[in-house]
């Protein structure tokens, strides 16, 4: 299936802007993460003219600070949350065939280990009513390994704790690339969405909200936004807009912050994901990706700054010692980590129950007022929560609207038939552009992120008289400004390219001329190309904590 030209409606921030003042809307949905774009994409499909407006970047908040997994949550099934594990294991599938670009089959393996928290008997059950529940392929269900069954899958295990494993399917992805995906999708379908708009009050008509009022952090201009219907999606800060609204009380918030570091591949060199059990019977994972792996995470308790939670020494010496206990030829040291990130979990707080006992499912909340705030939830249910959301704003507004289309709305770029065929476009790209992208792994981190879209990327980059990593980055911004609304240096390096946590040093070689190319592009004076690189050396040591060259 070919990609049709890249549409350039709605996607220039500026016209945005000025259409978010002039226009009324049947919905505004403030928040930019996954549950944002989520149900601005289903409420638009659906005939409800919707706007959208994200205070930082699309994804800054934890939708770009996750395991990146599109799973069904095996732990589920130890608190007996059936339910949950049958509609979000279902769901994989799901993103899958609408995203196979972004969304990959991926297998884990989950090592016994002597004392672990799983023995071998209940570890086959909890796998087999886990793919049951979720409907997996019968050709996809889970195998149960012998100790050297789980060595060859997997040699780095430790051999000293190991008993077996099992093996069972999953996905993976890259949430903020998810997020953009939809939030571009949503933008083709004819929504307004902009970054950098933050939500500071409501506007009230008989006592119900009917806009708002909003400030463009970049311009400093503040304007206002009306419409029929608001929705707080803020994730983590669902409680801060609850709270302007005047109606936070009831159930809250419960933050808890979990933490990831990233090695280089040749330091961990697993041959596959691996899913382990911790000495404290916490449980790891251990993902690699493209010439990384990423390790996480950790959870705990979070009081701090919402917008900057900070992977801190000891979240990265937890997750070390982890890794060297089950990879113990690895002898990780904190040296070793190229990149850390930390992301908070917005629970909806349980009285009594521990941290990891917290339900995971997402709850919705109406006020006085009319305005509408999803809570909880995770990135693979994201749909499903948008078509509640949805279902129960056609019935507040007594609206008979379209079914929900989601289930089979292709995330632009994903115009692939199956998997085989993402995977033969891989090909087909490095057999086409072999000047510029040299090998398998530059060809798939480009398909991966732009699916066929790879193809105007590769095209442009190929007539560029530049050295070919540059000639990449800078036909990859090229292509972020004109379709993916990025309006900061950061954005760029973070989460349009995954560059800040899986290559960040690879961001020195081409930094100055991306930055120079984007001053240029987005008409920035002398001053504002100085704040960008700030701004971005300030998200450099962030993530690169131990200050690695
Ligand atoms: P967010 O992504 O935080 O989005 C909310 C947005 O609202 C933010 O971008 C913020 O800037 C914006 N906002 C706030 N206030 C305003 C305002 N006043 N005006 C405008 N905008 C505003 N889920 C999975 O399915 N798989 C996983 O592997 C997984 N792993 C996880 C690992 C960790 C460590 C964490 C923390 C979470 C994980 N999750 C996972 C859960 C998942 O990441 C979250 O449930 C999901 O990203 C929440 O998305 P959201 O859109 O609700 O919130």
């Amino acid at each position: 299936m070919a990609r049709k030209a890249v549409q350039k409606i709605s996607k220039n921030r500026v016209e945005v802007l000025s259409k978010l003042e002039s226009e009324k809307y049947d919905l505004l949905v403030i928040g930019g993460g996954i549950t944002g774009v989520g149900i601005a994409l289903d409420a638009q499909t659906r005939g409800l003219k919707t706007a959208l407006v994200e205070m930082q970047d699309f994804a800054s908040g934890s939708s770009s600070r996750s395991t990146k997994l599109i799973h069904g949550g095996l732990r589920y099934l130890k608190q007996f949350e059936f339910g949950l594990v049958n509609r979000i294991g279902r769901e994989r599938a799901i993103v899958h065939h609408i995203a196979p670009h972004l969304v990959h089959p991926d297998k884990m393996l989950l090592p016994l280990v002597k004392g672990g928290n799983f023995g071998k008997w209940l570890t086959s059950i909890g796998l087999a009513l886990y793919d049951w529940l979720a409907g997996v392929r019968k050709s996809e269900r889970r195998r149960m390994l012998s100790f050297k069954g789980a060595i060859k899958a997997e040699p780095l295990l430790n051999r000293d704790k190991l008993e077996g494993a099992g093996y069972y399917a999953e996905y993976r992805t890259d949430d903020s690339r998810l997020v953009i995906g939809i939030a571009k999708t949503a933008m083709e379908h004819g929504a307004r969405l902009v970054n950098y708009v933050r939500a500071t009050e409501f506007l009230n008509l008989n006592g119900k909200v009917s806009g708002i009022k909003v400030l463009d952090e970049i311009s400093g201009k503040e304007f206002f936004i009306h419409a029929k219907k608001i929705v707080n999606a803020c994730g983590p800060w669902v409680d801060e807009i609850r709270a302007i609204d005047g109606s936070l009380s009831g159930k809250k918030l419960h933050l808890t912050k979990g933490v990831h570091i990233v090695v280089d591949k040749k330091k961990l060199p697993l041959k596959q994901t691996v899913y382990f059990d911790n000495d404290d019977k916490r449980m790891l994972f251990a993902i690699p990706r493209g010439k990384f792996v990423y390790l996480g995470t950790t959870d705990t308790h979070y009081k701090g700054d919402i917008a900057n939670p900070l992977a801190e020494k000891s979240d990265v010496e937890y997750i070390l010692k982890a890794c060297n206990s089950m990879f113990p030829s690895a002898h990780l040291q904190i040296r070793d980590v190229q990149s850390a990130w930390a992301g908070l979990r917005p629970l909806i707080h349980e009285e009594g129950k521990t941290l990891s006992e917290i339900s995971r499912k997402d709850e919705i909340f109406i006020s006085e007022s009319g305005l509408i705030t999803i809570a909880g939830g995770k990135l693979t249910g994201y749909r499903l929560m948008a078509e509640k959301v949805v279902n129960l704003l056609a019935k507040k507004m007594e609206r008979n609207l379209e079914p929900c289309l989601t289930e089979n709305l292709q995330i632009t770029g994903g115009e692939f038939d199956n998997y085989q065929s993402v995977q033969l476009f891989v090909d087909e790209i490095l057999s086409r552009y072999s000047s510029i992208i040299p090998n398998r792994l530059d060809a798939e981190y480009l398909v991966y992120n732009y699916g066929r879209d790879t193809e105007f990327i590769a095209q442009k980059a190929v007539n560029m008289e530049l050295e070919p990593d540059l000639a990449i980055a800078i036909s990859e911004l090229e292509y972020s400004i004109d379709n993916e609304m990025v309006a900061r240096g950061v954005d760029f390096f973070e989460r349009r390219t995954g560059r800040i946590n899986f290559g960040i040093q690879s961001i020195t070689k081409i930094r100055s001329e991306v930055m120079a190319h984007m001053a240029t592009r987005l008409n920035w004076s002398s001053d504002r190309l100085q704040q960008e690189n700030s701004l971005l050396n300030a998200s450099l040591k962030k993530v690169n904590i131990y200050g690695i060259e």
